[in-house]
This record gives C-alpha cells, structure tokens and sequence, in this order.
C-alpha cells in the first residue's frame, strides 16, 4: 500500500497469508501469543500523525484483539491510553501496556469484570487519577459464545453473559464516564455487523449488538448538545482471540470467505476508524455506524 494518505496503514499484504486458523482453538478467554497465525495489530504498520496529541482514552477490552490495535494507534497519534480486560488476561494486558509505553505515553491497566456494576464507577475514577481527565471513551469488550444450533443451545448463563458484558457493561461504563466527560469527547461503541445480519449460531450476541446500535443513536442524540459525539465501528469478521476462543473449527476454516472481499480482517484494520472517530476529523460526525466488514453491507 506505501504511504497511504489518509492515515497510516502501510502494509505489504493486507490479506495476509492464507492460512487455516481452524488448528487455533484454545480455551476462553483467549490468547494472543497462542494464535497462530498472530493477529497484526499494526505495530509494524501504523504512523500516527499527531491527530489526539494530549488526549487521554480509556478503551476496554484493550488487552488484545481490535482494542488492542486501537490502543496502540491511539498512543502513536499522542493519546494516554488505559486499557480494561479481565484480570485473567494479565499477559494479554501487559503485552498491550508494553506497546503503549513504547510511544511514550502513559498507558494505564484498568482489571476488571464489566458485569460487576461496581466495576463502572472504580475504574472511571482510576482513569481520571493516572490520566488526569477522559475525552475518549471506547466500549469495546465484548463476549459471545457460537452455538451452531441456535436457540436451543442457549442457555442462561450464556444469555446472561453475553447482555451483562456486552451491553449492561456498556450502559454502566457510560454512565460512569459521563459526568467527566466535556465538550469534545468521543464515546465509540464496538458493535458488529452481527447487528444487521445475525447469524443463527450468534442470535443472541446480535442481539447485543443491535441493541448497541440503537444506544449508540440514543446517546448522540441526548449529548450532542453538551459537545459530546457518539458514534460506534461495526466490525466484520476480524481475526482476534475471541474468535478461536468461542468458534468451532468448522466455522474457523472458512472465517472470513463469505464476504465480498473474502477474507478475515485483521484488528490493524480496524484502527483507522476509531482514530477518524475520536479525532478533530469527525468533529461533524455523531450517530454514526461505520462498517469495516470486508465489504458486507449494513443495511
Ligand atoms: P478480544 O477477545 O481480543 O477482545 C474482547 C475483550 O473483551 C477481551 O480481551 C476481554 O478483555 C474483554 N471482555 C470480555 N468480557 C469482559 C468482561 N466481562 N469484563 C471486562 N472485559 C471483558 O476480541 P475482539 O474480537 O477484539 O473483540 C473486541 C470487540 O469487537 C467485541 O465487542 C466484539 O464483540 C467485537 N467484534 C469482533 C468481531 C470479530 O470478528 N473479532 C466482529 C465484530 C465485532
Ligand atoms: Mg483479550
């Protein structure tokens, strides 16, 4: 790609080698030094550009994957940078917190379990004593479990899970965050293309996920007049630990192949949507989806 204009993804191939990643089954949560091939998070690809010079970002489920590739951009275009993820994820988050540091920023790690509601309010004030403030808010974990039947797989645990993480957690992280939160912040939401086209085997994550849509659109419209913007990125299939963590085998071989561009995305792909987002250039931009999902509408 060379020096692409536009930000800052310089990558040789980005379709990467085709491999079969079904062999990369491993147990939840999932980790990254255990996948193989290893996602590509940009860290020998993206340039930051001095877009959040000075800003400080707390993105959770920051440890690996997506978030992790969000991080690392975020700290390369000057932001501090704390990252949530489970408290069994510590190598993941180290990993994650190396990277950040690297830039020369303050990278911060924020352990946790977002079901726990108390777990809102500590980590917001543990972000705001080592940043010194909150302008960037990424709601970005997120739990499934693939059931190839469907419906009647699902059991409560599961169900429960999947709503407390992906979106209870949400609602009580933005809560939390909001009364610190001024005019210019950005609050990013993590949905899924899950949230226009579910699939059986994920009905009740995209579930989730629509619901989060629809949060995202509540939100933009009741702070936008406090300068606040909301918007969210809708990944497509992305090669991440969850995925080898929660998908049969059967799904992991074909990962990816049924979208028009027909591969799996890499979470470095990803990173240049949630800069736009949370940078000057979408200073007019609230209430939007951006898909990055290989070419698969949403609609
Ligand atoms: P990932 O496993 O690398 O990241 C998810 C993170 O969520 C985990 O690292 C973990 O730290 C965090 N998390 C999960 N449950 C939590 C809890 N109860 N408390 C605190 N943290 C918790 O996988 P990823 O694919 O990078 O996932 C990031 C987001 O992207 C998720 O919201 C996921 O739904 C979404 N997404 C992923 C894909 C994909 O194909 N990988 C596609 C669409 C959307
Ligand atoms: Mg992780």
């Amino acid at each position: 790609m060379g020096n692409d204009p536009s930000g800052t993804l310089d990558q040789e191939d980005p379709r990467g080698p085709d491999v079969d990643v079904s062999t990369s089954l491993q147990e939840y949560p999932g980790y990254t030094e255990r996948m193989d091939p290893r996602p590509d998070h940009g860290e020998d690809s993206y340039s930051g550009t001095g877009r959040l010079t000075g800003r400080k970002a707390f993105i959770t489920g920051g440890d690996s994957g997506i978030g992790r590739a969000v991080a690392l951009a975020f700290a390369r275009e000057g932001a501090d940078v704390a990252i949530g993820y489970l408290p069994e994820e510590e190598e993941d988050g180290a990993s994650c917190l190396e990277l950040i540091r690297a830039e020369g920023r303050i990278a911060l790690a924020v352990p946790g379990d977002l079901r726990d509601q108390s777990y809102a309010e500590a980590a917001v004030r543990r972000v705001l004593d080592h940043l010194g403030g909150l302008d960037i808010l990424v709601n970005n974990a997120g739990f499934h479990i693939a059931q190839p039947n469907g419906l009647p797989d699902i059991d409560a645990d599961q169900l429960r899970r999947t709503f407390e993480t992906n979106v209870y957690g949400t609602i009580w992280l933005t809560q939390a965050a909001l009364p610190h939160l001024s005019d210019g912040a950005s609050i990013i939401n993590t949905t899924s293309v899950q949230g226009y086209h579910p699939s059986t085997s994920l009905m009740d994550y995209a579930a989730t996920k629509a619901a989060l849509n629809n949060l995202t659109f509540s939100l933009a419209g009741i702070l936008g007049e406090r300068g606040i913007r909301v918007n969210a990125v809708a990944p497509g299939p992305i090669w991440t630990p969850l995925q080898p963590a929660t998908t049969s085998s059967e799904k992991l071989e074909s990962f990816g192949e049924g979208t028009p561009l027909g591969r799996m995305g890499q979470p470095a792909e990803l990173a240049g949507a949630y800069v736009f987002l949370a940078s000057n250039d979408a200073r007019y931009v609230s209430g939007e989806i951006l898909g990055v999902t290989g070419g698969k509408p949403l609609a």
